[in-house]
């Protein structure tokens, strides 16, 4: 059993409101090596409706309903919202994992929103809707050219573009914004030449990070 499940009472910092949720309270094994933008391996995938709850009654969606929102219960209420920023899906999974990323956007904090919209593209791949996965990939891009100072720095959220540009088919994009850049670990180098390497062999697919030569995926 790769995790356990629990259920349990969450009290939503916004409305007040108690409603039950289930969440991971165990997880352990090891079930092969992610995907290049770190998207778990086969089973461990099933976790991720666990990632985020939404309130039933004022709709606030986050990791867990008692972590506060620092904007107004108002918000809950936009068309942008509720329609997942125009995003269309039925899938539970992908659409509290988009509104969350909305919810850390109206934040400002641009990082978890990033992640947070990448979950929902991995949600949204698993459902084979890949005019919604590519939509949800875009905005986490998008959120970066926009937000240049909140990446800084930061190789691990590049090597994320990378593969988002790619899966999208945005391959003349990756190969002239990774073609020469340096990185601080051989890791990291690896896999951004393995990303300009599928990019200008305009390979969209999902690929395992084991599969870079040299590169070894361990527990
Ligand atoms: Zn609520």
């Amino acid at each position: 059993m790769p995790f356990v499940i629990e259920n349990k009472e969450f009290t939503c910092s916004v409305c007040g409101s108690s409603s039950s949720h289930d969440i991971i309270a165990e997880q352990d094994e090891f079930c092969g090596a992610p995907d290049l933008d770190l998207r778990p391996a086969g089973k461990q995938r099933s976790i991720m409706k666990y990632w985020a709850m939404e309130c039933p009654c004022c709709g606030y969606c986050c990791t867990t309903l008692d972590m506060p929102f620092s904007g107004e219960r108002e918000f809950f209420q936009t068309t942008d919202y509720k329609t997942c920023g125009g995003i269309l899906t039925s899938d539970e999974t992908a659409v509290k994992l988009m509104k969350r990323a909305l919810v850390f956007i109206e934040e400002h904090n641009y990082r978890d929103a990033v992640r947070s919209y990448l979950a929902a593209a991995w949600a949204l791949d698993d459902d084979g809707n890949e005019f919604a996965a590519k939509q949800s990939r875009m905005a986490a891009v998008a959120l970066m050219d926009d937000h240049p100072a909140a990446f800084k720095n930061s190789s691990d959220y590049q090597l994320l573009k990378a593969d988002m540009l790619r899966r999208c088919g945005e391959f003349d994009r990756v190969v002239r914004e990774f073609e020469d850049k340096t990185y601080p670990s051989q890791l990291m180098t690896a896999i951004a030449f393995f990303e300009v390497y599928l990019a200008s062999s305009k390979d969209q697919a999902a690929h395992p990070i084991d599969e870079i030569p040299g590169v070894t995926a361990v527990e």
